[in-house]
């Protein structure tokens, strides 16, 4: 089946960016009167993954979005990647998803970040042409088979009763569908709501104030209502975006020039080479005369005036914040990078600001090169509903509604890459549940993904949540270099992963198997390898080639010399096989690491569990608990303000009584065998700090 689109009127429409006519094999009537698999309900970063996984999967999936025009948005910076969030496009790759493909067809200026630093901590990173992204990401849908698309506001939900749920007391319910707003139903086994900063959306420029999802789009309240009227805990957060400027209007003469990678590497493991032209970006700074104007007008900012109390990223401060908390500072870097190749439009990354229009001129014209700018599009701060995501599961199904998946901003977080990330994974697991099949759940030992869901619906979020290699305690496994080989596996056995890239995968691995076995075949003894000038000791050991490439001052250049075999070999597989190399021995110290820390996970806690009835849990660890509702023991652990005494009691309990509450003190046995078991917690604990 081809992937379909109609308008909330019914009326098929084009995509008018590019021309076309959106011609699709089923009618209206035919999408809606018919029940689906899994619905998706947002076209943004988030949406798109998880329809596509969905799709992928097998299900049969209809994706609910305002308009198909903005499939693709990037409501705030041109960029895909960056530190940790690189990693994420590459898993999301791995998975086969659609991001990277699309920013390698979009990209005009690709960079590797933190390439003097080691390879685990490296981000890959692409400025996008903004239009080129869309217009990619909207192909990339259009070829999605058994999706279709319809272009309407979703209002509310519509629920069922568990299957099996007789009429007798009280029926467990589990979703059924989504209303739209012009009062018609589509009905789906599984829905995934990925709704972006659309909830109650609030743009503040200066002190007006005008509901909407982002610039020129209509919020949404029915579904905010819709939550909250179902209990889910929902809260407000705030982010910013820099007024757009008119590069015809820049003196770009005296701006430091900033290049790209030559050869630029692509995101994705199926793009050989990046065709699209590469461009430069610039630099600029404010200056004191910048901070002066900004500080004398800091109480008509949406944010310092006490309009807005939500919080925003802090790692991604307001050109109001970073002048106030970094006062001692005279100047701030701006980076200005074009929005497209035949787009005069500038981002100015550095300067998201919701300081008055007037203020914003005035602001930017104090920057060097800046003094004649004009402004296209003002600088805006934006308030939205979330979702506690402690509200979730690991597979991102809520706990208090079966067959509700949600994605993205909804959870708290923020940006392109964390909503695709979490797209797929609700993706992938409503197709399967859809489909009667088991959830797929990523470990904080698998991937940068396992991370960032483990923390949202472990620790939840009080302020905007965004990837960091810091937060990857498994760092040196989850490389981005090595997604496809700890990933693709996984696509492959939970039905998500299409040919090509199953054989890309393959091919891939038996060449890094070849490659380390002849690494490990080639020895040297230590009088041959100071004979070639390698820095080794004389303890008469001889040494492997992938054993050289652990010493810090040996690389693949010295050994090719060496060995002409080596030189043969395909350059990404044997770099990957150095990096292996390199940090084998630490490699091996994490693999054990990671064997404690699925012990852990392996002790699996009912969602059920009546954290009331457990003796002698402090009424806060009481609380937390029952808040998270953890899924294993592990989790259990990583809650903040989690003590080694209520894990005692808690593993007491499970062990004791799987299914059912206890009541009354613990025995004196209870107490022996809660003595036993400090050795057990103690572990969990301790590969929680690890
Ligand atoms: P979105 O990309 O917002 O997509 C939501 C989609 O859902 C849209 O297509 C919308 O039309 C659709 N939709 C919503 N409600 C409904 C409904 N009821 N029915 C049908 N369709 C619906 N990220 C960063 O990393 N750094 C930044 O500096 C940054 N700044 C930002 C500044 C602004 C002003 C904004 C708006 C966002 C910013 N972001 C930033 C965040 C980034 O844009 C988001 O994290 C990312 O787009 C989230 O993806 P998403 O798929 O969750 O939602």
């Amino acid at each position: 089946m081809a992937t379909n689109t109609l308008t909330s009127t019914l009326e098929p429409v084009g995509d008018p960016r590019r021309g076309e006519p959106f011609v699709g094999h089923d009618t209206a009537a035919e999408v809606l009167d018919r029940r689906a698999d899994v619905i998706v309900v947002g076209g943004g970063h988030a949406g798109v993954e998880a329809a596509a996984a969905a799709a992928r999967v097998g299900a049969e999936t209809i994706l609910v979005t305002h308009k198909k025009a903005t499939i693709g948005e990037m409501s705030c910076n041109p960029a895909i990647g960056g530190l940790g969030k690189g990693h994420l496009v590459r898993e999301v790759d791995a998975l086969d998803g659609l991001m990277a493909r699309v920013i390698d067809q979009a990209g005009i200026q690709f960079r590797v970040l933190n390439r003097r630093k080691g390879p685990a901590v490296r981000g890959p990173r692409a400025q996008a042409d903004r239009a080129l992204y869309r217009q990619a990401m909207q192909a990339e849908i259009d070829s999605v088979p058994n999706l279709s698309i319809v272009e309407a506001g979703v209002e509310d939900l519509v629920l069922g009763k568990e299957p099996g749920a007789g009429d007798g007391g009280k029926a467990a319910a589990r979703i059924d569908g989504v209303l739209l707003a012009d009062g018609r139903t589509i009905r789906a086994g599984a829905v995934v709501l990925t709704t972006g900063t659309f909830l109650d959306g609030l743009i503040h420029i200066g002190d007006r104030q005008i509901p909407a999802g982002r610039a020129g789009e209509a919020a949404e309240t029915g579904l905010s209502a819709t939550l909250a009227r179902f209990g889910f805990r929902l809260s407000r957060l705030k982010t910013g975006t820099p007024p757009r400027l008119d590069g015809r209007t820049i003196d770009w003469d005296g701006l430091d020039r900033q290049p790209g990678d030559d050869p630029p590497e692509p995101f994705s493991a199926l793009t050989d080479a990046i065709t699209t032209r590469q461009i430069d970006c610039h630099i600029t700074r404010t200056t004191a005369q910048t901070h002066d104007l900004i500080a004398r007008n800091l109480e008509k900012s949406a944010m310092y005036s006490g309009q807005i109390e939500s919080k925003g990223p802090r790692y991604c401060p307001s050109i109001e914040d970073k002048v106030v908390r970094f006062g001692d500072r005279d100047s701030h870097q701006i980076f200005l990078e074009p929005e497209g190749l035949d787009d005069p439009t500038i981002y100015p990354n550095g300067i998201s600001t919701s300081l008055p229009e007037d203020v914003q001129v005035a602001m930017v014209r104090t920057i060097p090169g800046l003094s004649q700018v004009k402004i296209l599009r003002p600088g805006y701060a934006i308030e939205y509903d979330h979702v506690d995501p402690r509200e979730l599961d690991a597979s991102l199904q809520c706990k208090r509604l079966a067959g509700l998946y949600l994605a993205g901003q909804i959870n708290g977080t923020t940006g392109y890459e964390e909503a695709a990330a979490q797209g797929l994974v609700a993706g992938l697991n409503a197709a399967r549940q859809a489909g009667g099949g088991s959830g797929v759940v990523f470990a904080r030992t698998d991937a940068y993904l396992g991370v960032m869901i483990d923390d949202l619906v472990t620790r939840g979020v009080c302020e905007p949540y965004r990837m960091f290699t810091s937060r990857a305690e498994y760092r040196l496994s989850l490389r981005a270099d090595n997604s496809d080989q700890r990933l693709t596996p996984v696509g492959i056995d939970a039905g998500c992963i299409g040919a090509e890239r199953a054989a890309a995968y393959q091919s891939r691995k038996a060449g890094l198997e070849a490659a380390r076995a002849l690494l490990e075949r080639l020895e040297l003894t230590p009088d041959a390898a100071r004979g070639h000038g390698l820095p080794v000791n004389r303890d008469g050991q001889r040494r492997s080639a992938f054993a050289l490439l652990s010493y810090p001052d040996i690389g693949l250049a010295d050994l090719a010399g060496i060995w002409p075999e080596i030189a043969q070999l395909d350059t990404s597989i044997a770099e990957q096989v150095a990096v292996d190399a390199r940090y084998a021995v630490y490699l091996d110290r994490q693999r054990r690491d990671i064997e404690a820390y699925r012990r852990d996970e392996a002790l699996a806690l009912s969602v059920d569990l009546d954290y009331g009835a457990i003796n002698g849990l402090s009424n806060e660890v009481r609380q937390k608990l029952t808040t998270v509702r953890p899924m294993t023991l592990g989790q259990a652990a990583r809650i903040d303000g989690m003590t080694p005494a209520g894990l005692t009691r808690l593993l007491s309990h499970v062990r004791r009584r799987p299914n059912g509450p206890v009541s009354g003190a613990p025995s004196t046995t209870d107490e022996a065998a809660d003595k036993g078991r400090q050795a057990e917690v103690a572990a969990a604990k301790t590969s929680r700090a690890s």
